[in-house]
Parts: C-alpha cells; sequence; structure tokens
C-alpha cells in the first residue's frame, strides 16, 4: 500500500466545517487507495494564545512546561480530525508524537527530530486502519518529556513522516495556493510557480517567504521526499499547487524563480577597527553568544592597520549588537571608534538555480536598481542567490523592478 501525507495547517483546521472540509479531502485519497498520513497544525490563533498564557504565567519559564502547553493546541485537532473521519466511516485514529513516539532530542523549544520508528502505525495500517492522524509540532525527548520542534513546526513533522513512511508525497494544505515568485501583495504580476527546485525553496523560505518552515524543505532536500504546497480552500485538481522537487524534475527553468524580501533589517558598521589576525572571530563570536544573527558581512579595504567591518542584522536584534560590541570593547578584546547603525534597510534578493549556468545576473539586477535609482548598501551572493540592502523607503519598489526586469510574470 502506498502512503500519503497530508499536512492542514492552522487556517484549514481553524473551525469544526474547515475540519470537515479536510476530512473530505483525506477521503478522496484514500478512495484513490492511498493509506494516508494526516498532520494537522493547531487551530489557527490557538499556539499564539498558549505561547501568551505561559508567558503571562511565568516569564523566565521552565522550556519543559512551556511544550507541555503550546504542544496541546495539535491534540484537539488530531482528535477532533479522527472522530470527523470515523463520521464518515474511514478507519482512523489519532497518535500523539509520543505516542508514535516521534523520538526529537531535549531541545525544549526547538527540538530536533531524531528518529520515527514507523513500527506502531504500519501495523495499524495492516489491520485495516486508513488514517493515523498525527498531531504535528510535537515529539518526545530522551527523558519521556513532551518537546516542540520550533513555531512553524507541523511542516517538519509532515516531511519527517514522508520520510519515514517513504510516501510518494506530501501534501501541505494552506490558505495560498502555492509558491509565488514574489509576494503578490507587492506586485499583481506575482505568479504561482508550478514546480520549484529544493534549493530554490530553501533560499525563498529563509529569505522571508513564510510559507513552509525551512528546516522543513531542508529535510525535503536530503530525503528526496515530494513535497507540494496548495490550498485547502481551492476546488481540488490533481495539478493544483506548487511542487518542490529536484531541479532536474523542471523542464523550463527561468535564470530567477522569485524575488525574495525581508523588510525590517539593520546594517551595522564598526569604524576603524584593528586590521588582524582574529578580528572577525572576535566581533562576531560575542555578537553569535549575545543571540545576534548576524546576515550579510563585508570587511572594508584597510588603511594604515585599520578597517571597517559592516554587517546586517535584523532590526530588532541592533540594541543586543550594540550590547555585546560594547561588552567586547569594554573587556578589551575589540577595539574601534564608533558603531553606526542604519535602522531603515531591507534585503532584496533574487533566486535561481538557472544562475549556475548563466552569467550577468548579478549586472542585471544591478542595471534594474539604477534605473530607479536605488542606491545599493550592501551586496551578497552565492552560487543560486543576489541580495541587496537598499534603504527601506525603496523596497517595494525594487521587488516590483526585478520582478519585472527578470520576466517573472511569464510562466516558466
Ligand atoms: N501550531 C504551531 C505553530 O503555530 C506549529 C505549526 O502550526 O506548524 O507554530
Ligand atoms: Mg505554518
Amino acid at each position: 500500500m502506498s502512503v500519503l501525507v497530508m499536512k492542514f495547517g492552522g487556517t484549514s483546521v481553524a473551525t469544526l466545517d474547515r475540519i470537515r472540509r479536510a476530512a473530505k479531502r483525506v477521503g478522496r485519497e484514500i478512495a484513490n487507495g492511498h493509506d494516508v498520513i494526516v498532520i494537522v497544525s493547531a487551530m489557527s490563533g490557538k499556539t499564539n494564545e498558549l505561547v501568551g498564557w505561559v508567558g503571562e504565567t511565568s516569564p523566565l519559564y521552565d522550556a519543559r512546561e512551556y511544550d507541555a502547553v503550546v504542544s496541546s493546541g495539535e491534540n484537539v485537532t488530531a482528535g477532533l480530525m479522527a472522530l470527523t473521519l470515523q463520521e464518515m466511516d474511514i478507519p482512523a485514529r489519532s497518535w500523539q508524537g509520543w505516542q508514535v513516539p516521534l523520538k526529537t532530542n531535549g531541545a525544549h523549544g526547538a527540538a530536533r527530530i531524531e528518529e520515527i520508528p514507523p513500527d506502531n502505525i504500519t501495523a495499524r495500517f495492516a489491520d485495516g486502519m486508513r488514517v493515523a492522524v498525527v498531531a504535528g509540532f510535537q515529539g518526545i525527548s530522551p527523558e519521556g518529556r513532551i518537546t516542540t520542534l520550533g513555531r512553524g513546526g507541523s511542516d517538519t513533522t509532515a516531511v519527517a513522516f514522508a520520510a519515514a513512511f517513504d510516501a510518494v508525497r506530501c501534501d501541505i494544505y494552506t490558505d495560498v495556493d502555492g509558491v509565488y515568485t514574489t509576494d503578490p501583495r507587492i506586485t499583481s504580476k506575482a505568479r504561482k510557480l508550478d514546480k520549484i527546485a529544493f534549493e530554490e525553496m530553501l533560499e525563498l523560505a529563509s529569505l522571508g517567504a513564510k510559507v513552509l518552515q525551512t528546516r522543513s524543505v531542508e529535510l525535503a532536500m536530503r530525503y528526496k521526499v515530494k513535497l507540494r504546497v496548495l490550498s485547502s480552500f481551492d476546488e481540488y485538481d490533481e495539478n493544483a499547487g506548487t511542487l518542490v522537487c529536484e531541479e532536474d524534475e523542471i523542464m523550463e527553468n527561468n535564470v530567477v524563480a522569485g524575488v525574495a524580501y525581508s523588510r525590517d533589517e539593520a546594517k551595522m558598521t564598526l569604524t576603524r577597527v584593528a586590521d588582524r589576525p582574529g578580528i572577525a572571530a572576535a566581533i562576531f563570536g560575542p555578537l553569535a553568544e549575545g543571540g545576534v544573527n548576524v546576515d550579510m558581512i563585508v570587511q572594508n579595504i584597510s588603511d594604515a592597520g585599520q578597517t571597517d567591518m559592516t554587517f546586517s542584522c535584523p532590526v530588532d536584534q541592533v540594541p543586543r549588537a550594540e550590547a555585546a560590541m560594547r561588552a567586547a570593547r569594554d573587556a578589551g578584546e575589540i577595539d574601534f571608534q564608533d558603531l553606526l547603525a542604519d535602522t531603515e534597510v531591507s534585503k532584496v534578493s533574487v533566486v535561481g538555480i538557472g544562475m549556475r549556468s548563466h552569467t550577468g545576473v548579478a549586472a542585471k539586477m544591478f542595471k534594474a536598481l539604477r534605473d530607479d535609482n536605488v542606491n545599493i548598501k550592501v551586496i551578497t551572493t552565492s552560487e543560486i542567490k543576489i541580495s541587496v540592502l537598499i534603504d527601506r523607503k525603496y523596497m517595494e519598489l525594487a521587488v516590483q523592478a526585478l520582478h519585472d526586469t527578470f520576466e517573472l510574470e511569464k510562466a516558466r
């Protein structure tokens, strides 16, 4: 029997009515001959509420109890989904993470999955059960405590189950109908992609496209899980949504697949730091320890043994970055003249596996920005991505210009 994994996000199970709607989709896949593992999120808004309750009760909470509380939203939807399926005469039961068991490490609040032994669920499928409804986002630690996988973690649960059960596909049902060339709120020319390569999706997800948790894409890429993102509200059709797949499954490749952005960035510059071996370690070590997520890094040309060091980070981490740098200076680990913070910048990136084999993408990108008089403050590149930091007030304009330049409105 082939196993299909279907994951329903919070908006897709937000009411009893929507759970019924989702259950009907499960019924259709049963009729197609699949055994189905359904992964559910909590009803939309529920996890936020639970997180809020924990913080109100105990500001410096015990992370094990945080997990006990915030994992509970998924237990409710798993039970309700199983009941709904039973009402439709489909043999189904719910499983909490620990019952499967979905084994994780002990990093409460951000646990990593270690193993999902398939035996228990497989045995029930052999007994005639057709649907295993599993609470997403949760597992069990080596100490036997409930863990959660980090916000958005039920995507990762779904992909991990698809890998463990060698599923034919992992369908992620959500409130958008797929992955877009860019945010449709920024340009109406944004277009749904029929297919996108794992690596592109990984870049887009980590650059701020929120449709899939980054870790779930990483996992899908590693285990070659065919992932499909689709809306639970649209009428069903075989080719709905976006397939996230290996690059050789995509015939016609645009050089650029999408334009991503991250609105609230900051550009920090340390002026006149000593240009000596170990200086980068002396700066970025304390930043990492201070919990600052450094993204772009530029070291400028050295002048008389001194240099400027520029980096970017999320704007809400600027106070932390400043504190870490002052503390390092007070401790005599680094010296600098000024610490400049530009808190009005955004990052805009173009992503595409075609960049590996096509030259001139950067030049084309920079020309498009120049034509709109957008000044570039920092540039970084990887094999399949070019990112620039620009003034935040030009962010929308830049995204639109790049979407036009790379003709992303045309079908791939
Ligand atoms: N309910 C969890 C959250 O809101 C997990 C998920 O839905 O993916 O983060
Ligand atoms: Mg989600």
